[in-house]
Parts: C-alpha cells; sequence; structure tokens
C-alpha cells in the first residue's frame, strides 16, 4: 500500500494515519506550501513504525500546543503554524536518520513485545545495578542478537541517578543500533514514575500492588495518563497479587499462595486502568531462597492461571522474580502468554561471585577493569544462558 496523503493541520494527519492498515510503515517528507504538509506512504521495513511516529506526533503536537497557549497574547490564527513547524522538524530529522541509519528499522518497545508474542518468544529482563551488570547484559543480548531490556528499580535509580543510567542505554542504543529497553522498575510514586518518563525510559512498572485493590486500580488509572501525557509512547505496567518483596536471598519462603491473581480480577483491572503490560502473582516470587541459590530447590509457575488471565485480559504480561524458576516451567510460562521475564537476584548472585574471584585472583591489585573481569565473565554466563532459554521456540 502507498500513495500521497494532503494534510492540511497535526490532527488531521493523525487521523489519517490511524486510519492506516495496522503494519502499513510510513515515510513523510513535508513539502511547505502555506500550511499544507504532504505525507508519503509506503511499505517497507526500514523506517519508523506507524504507530511511533504517531506517538512521536502526539507528543509533540502536545508540547506546541502548550508553548503555544502559555504565550501571553495568544494569537489564534497562527494555529496552523504551530501545528505545522514541529511536524516539520519532526519528518527533517527522520529524513536524516533515515539517511544515516542506511535504513535499518527503528523500533519501539511495543513492537518488540508485538514480535515476541507472535514468535512464541520472551523478552529477557535484567536489574542492572551497575556498570559491569549492564556491560554484561548488552554483551550477551549483543552475541545473541536478541532484544533486550534493563530494569532499575527506584533503589538501583538513587544510585545511579536516573537521567544518567537513562543517557547510558540511549548511548548503547544509538551507537550500535541496538534494540536495548529501559524499564523503571518497581516504582511506587507517581513522582518518581514522572521522573523516569521525562529522563526517556522506555517503560514503567507502577507497582501499588501492596494497596487496597480499588485504590491500585485509581491512582494507576490517574498515573497513566499522566505518564503518557509526557511520552505518549511509554509502556506503563501494572501490578496485582502477592509476589515479595526484595530480590534478595531470604531465609524462607514467604506464603504467598493467598495473594494468587485471578483471572477475574486481571480483567477488571486492565479493563479499569487501561495497563499496557500486567504483572500477574501466579507462584513467582521476587527473591531467591539459599537452596535455590545452591540450585537444589526450584519455584515452579502456575501455568494453567497464566493461560487463563492471558485469555481473559489479552495484554501483555510479564513475570517478575524468575530467578531460580524450574527452566521448564520457563517454557511453559512464555507459551501460555507470558512476554517479558525478570531476573535479578541469579544476576546478583554472579555479581557477588564473580567479584569475590576477581579480587582473590588479583590479591594485589588496584586496578578496577583488572579486578572486574571476572564479575563481567560470571554476569554474562547468566545472562546468556537466561537469554538462549527465553528465546528458544521449542
Ligand atoms: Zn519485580
Amino acid at each position: 500500500m502507498s500513495g500521497i496523503i494532503k494534510i492540511f493541520c497535526m490532527p488531521y494527519l493523525l487521523s489519517c494515519i490511524h486510519l492506516l492498515p495496522d503494519g502499513s510503515d510510513l515515510t513523510f517528507s513535508t513539502k511547505s506550501s502555506g500550511h499544507i504538509s504532504i505525507l508519503k506512504y509506503r511499505p517497507s521495513r526500514s523506517i519508523p513504525s506507524r504507530h511511533f511516529i504517531a506517538s512521536k506526533l502526539s507528543l509533540l503536537i502536545h508540547q506546541s500546543a502548550v508553548a503555544f497557549f502559555a504565550r501571553p497574547k495568544a494569537n489564534l490564527s497562527g494555529c496552523n503554524c504551530f501545528l505545522y513547524k514541529p511536524a516539520a522538524q519532526l519528518s527533517r530529522k527522520y529524513v536524516a536518520i533515515m539517511k544515516s541509519d542506511g535504513g535499518r528499522h527503528m523500533q519501539v518497545l511495543r513492537d518488540v513485545l508485538e514480535k515476541a508474542q507472535r514468535d512464541g518468544v520472551g523478552v529477557g529482563h535484567f536489574n542492572i545495578g551497575d556498570f559491569v551488570i549492564l556491560k554484561a547484559v548488552f554483551a550477551s543480548a549483543q552475541d545473541l542478537k536478541v532484544p533486550v531490556l534493563v530494569g532499575v528499580s527506584e533503589g538501583e535509580r538513587k544510585f545511579l541517578g536516573t537521567r544518567q543510567i537513562a543517557a547510558l542505554v540511549k548511548s548503547l542504543r544509538d551507537e550500535f543500533d541496538f534494540p536495548i529497553f529501559l524499564n523503571a522498575d518497581h516504582t511506587h510514586s507517581l513522582a518518581s514514575a514522572i521522573e523516569a518518563a521525562k529522563a526517556g525510559f522506555d517503560s514503567i512498572v507502577f507497582d501499588l500492588s501492596a494497596l487496597p485493590f480499588e485504590q491500585n486500580i485509581r491512582q494507576t488509572k490517574e498515573a497513566i495518563e499522566a505518564l503518557k501525557g509526557i511520552n505518549p509512547a511509554i509502556l506503563i505496567e501494572g501490578e496485582i497479587g502477592d509476589i515479595g518483596t526484595g530480590s534478595e536471598i531470604h531465609d524462607a519462603a514467604p506464603d504467598l499462595s493467598k495473594g494468587l491473581t485471578s483471572p477475574e480480577e486481571a480483567k477488571q483491572y486492565v479493563d479499569a486502568t487501561g495497563v499496557d503490560i500486567l504483572a500477574p502473582a501466579v507462584g513467582n516470587m521476587h527473591g531467591m531462597l539459599a537452596s535455590m541459590v545452591q540450585g537444589t530447590t526450584k519455584k515452579h509457575l502456575d501455568i494453567a492461571r497464566i493461560a487463563q488471565i492471558k485469555s481473559a485480559t489479552g495484554v501483555f504480561m510479564t513475570l517478575h522474580g524468575g530467578s531460580g524458576t524450574e527452566d521448564e516451567d520457563f517454557r511453559k510460562a512464555i507459551a501460555a502468554g507470558i512476554n517479558v521475564v525478570h531476573i535479578n537476584t541469579e544476576l546478583r548472585v554472579a555479581w557477588r561471585r564473580g567479584l569475590e574471584r576477581g579480587l582473590a585472583n588479583h590479591p594485589n591489585e588496584v586496578v578496577p577493569y583488572k579486578i572486574l573481569p571476572d564479575a563481567f565473565e560470571a554476569i554474562k554466563q547468566v545472562a546468556t544462558s537466561r537469554l538462549k532459554l527465553f528465546n528458544s521456540t521449542k
């Protein structure tokens, strides 16, 4: 499908984009003639997706409108101009990107999750508490040529810097043209979620699962409106049920059996909030027991429940607390509808063991880049084995 649409204003352009069939990719070169822009569209794998451009345009229109009406004496006759200008700038930017990119595909997280769902694979999510972990996870994903999500909790953001970690991940994505995405993991306040959205995170886990159900629904809905106003392409994940707290080594297993998510409440929650992604409690648990670290016991998942929740809601689903889970359960969970799998504690254990080995191997060394490769290798080994498993379709 290809053609040209003449557009007279940005809302009209947006409505044209939304009329195109799903899967159409777009390129648009705006040629200015008064207030008329021209949108050309043609199918191609080498250009940003329809959804991505529409999202960017929504954001630009919103920002331009706010700036325009904030002027002391707003002149309404200038409406077309203020709407047109950002589009022209945006199109110039994409033309430049497409040229410099040599026609390679730019993806957004939603595209990656949709593809994973179609292919029956899971996207690995790894928490990155420091640069060595980020480097090791990125190297694993690069070796395997699979997309990857990296996450930072509120505690990790406080330590690393919200904008600083966003800049680091963006630099990897841009320099290597690689689908690495950044998630604000377990965010408990709107202020902290807004900070992440403004810093350019691709997704946010807005976790009010500790609150009563109705309150969780109301506040999550409000948060989604605020966050999509900052970046319409951002994906918001909501959580219900009890999966414990702390990606650490626990002395005893908490009793989470009463906090399992039911398909009915999952549907009610998704319908009422409009979350893009749901994090259910399906036998998963944050952290690991010492016996799981030793490998003598494993976590098991309620696969039937995952399938029921998926068919009731139809949304993307994340499995939190994946560390220490039986391999076969992961495969079945992905087949039943899980799209993203979180691994944190296993990486933290590898980080510590690798670091201890590095220090033991170099007792008199003070140069970080001579000590840290042991930690890097240990983390990379874990990340690689998990990514291979999640991306296998057997
Ligand atoms: Zn989690």
